[in-house]
């Protein structure tokens, strides 16, 4: 581990253009569970309340779910005002990368918008955020606010059903996020891959494309990924550790 984390650290020194890349798993340690795997949500939870042809058929029934999930369990709605999940330390110490000019930008499958919080600002948001609400009808977005979510559904000021800004089953990658995320794995010579199964399609072919452009990959998980026989440096452990074992040998502080 010891040796790993020398070379993760040096490759993060000698890089001219790094990328982390996120999923699931960096967000586990503020208390929000992974769908796959081990203690996921599916295990419990049916996911088909977040079908899109389900919601749109049934606004109430899937809106009092993902209120309950999404909102009330762990999704940030405003400070102090339900959601209890807040940035842990792996998401600060990736802030803390990019504010040293160490990391360009962050590619997140999450939608909890804690590497924001966390003050990371070049976040490209793969699967969207379940901090915003999307207008069906008009297109508008807004906050989420708790007095919004008093009665479900939702609807906007223009009387269009809202949905939360996050893609579900049945929807597409956001062209923006896709088309950035292409071209930061095109211009990457490092790619940092914390917490992510590499089992979510098409997010798993961002890491895939940047290796096929020459970038070294180098792996934070708990355990072996789909990534980890392509990644140059695997460091196996939780990501609020490794992060910061990788962010003190920086001397970041
Ligand atoms: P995933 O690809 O995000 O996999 C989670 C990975 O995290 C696994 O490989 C697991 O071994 C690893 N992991 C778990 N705890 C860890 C820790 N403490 N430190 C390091 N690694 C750890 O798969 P998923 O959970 O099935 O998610 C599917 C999709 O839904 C992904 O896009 C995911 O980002 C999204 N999702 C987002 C959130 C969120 O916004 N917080 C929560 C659940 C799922």
């Amino acid at each position: 581990m010891a040796e790993g984390l020398s070379q993760a650290a040096a490759l993060l020194r000698q890089a001219s253009h790094a990328v982390v890349f996120t999923g699931a798993g960096i967000s586990v340690e503020s208390g929000i569970p992974p769908f796959r795997g081990p203690g996921g949500l599916w295990s419990r939870v049916d996911p088909s309340f977040i079908e899109i042809g389900r919601f749109l058929a049934d606004p109430e029934g899937s809106w009092r779910r993902i209120k309950e999930i999404f909102y009330d369990f762990f999704g940030p709605v405003e400070a102090g005002r339900g959601g209890r999940a807040r940035p842990n330390a792996a998401h600060f110490g990736i802030a803390a990368l990019e504010a040293a000019g160490r990391v360009q930008a962050v590619i997140t499958q999450n939608i909890d918008n804690l590497h924001q919080e966390a003050g990371s600002r070049e976040v490209i948001e793969f699967h969207g955020n379940s901090r915003r609400l999307l207008c069906l009808e008009c297109g508008r977005r807004e906050e989420v606010r708790p007095e919004r979510l008093a009665e479900l559904p939702p609807y906007c000021p223009c009387g269009g059903l809202l949905k939360p800004d996050f893609i579900f089953f049945g929807e597409g990658i956001p062209e923006l996020a896709l088309k950035r995320s292409y071209q930061e794995a095109s211009k990457a010579d490092l790619f940092l891959i914390v917490g992510s199964s590499g089992e979510v399609q098409p997010a798993c072919q961002i890491p895939v494309l940047a290796k096929s452009r020459g970038a070294k990959l180098v792996e934070i998980n708990l355990r072996e990924s789909n990534f980890t026989p392509i990644s140059d440096v695997f460091l196996q452990g939780p990501a609020t550790e490794i992060v910061g074992e990788l962010v003190n040998k920086l001397g970041i502080k």
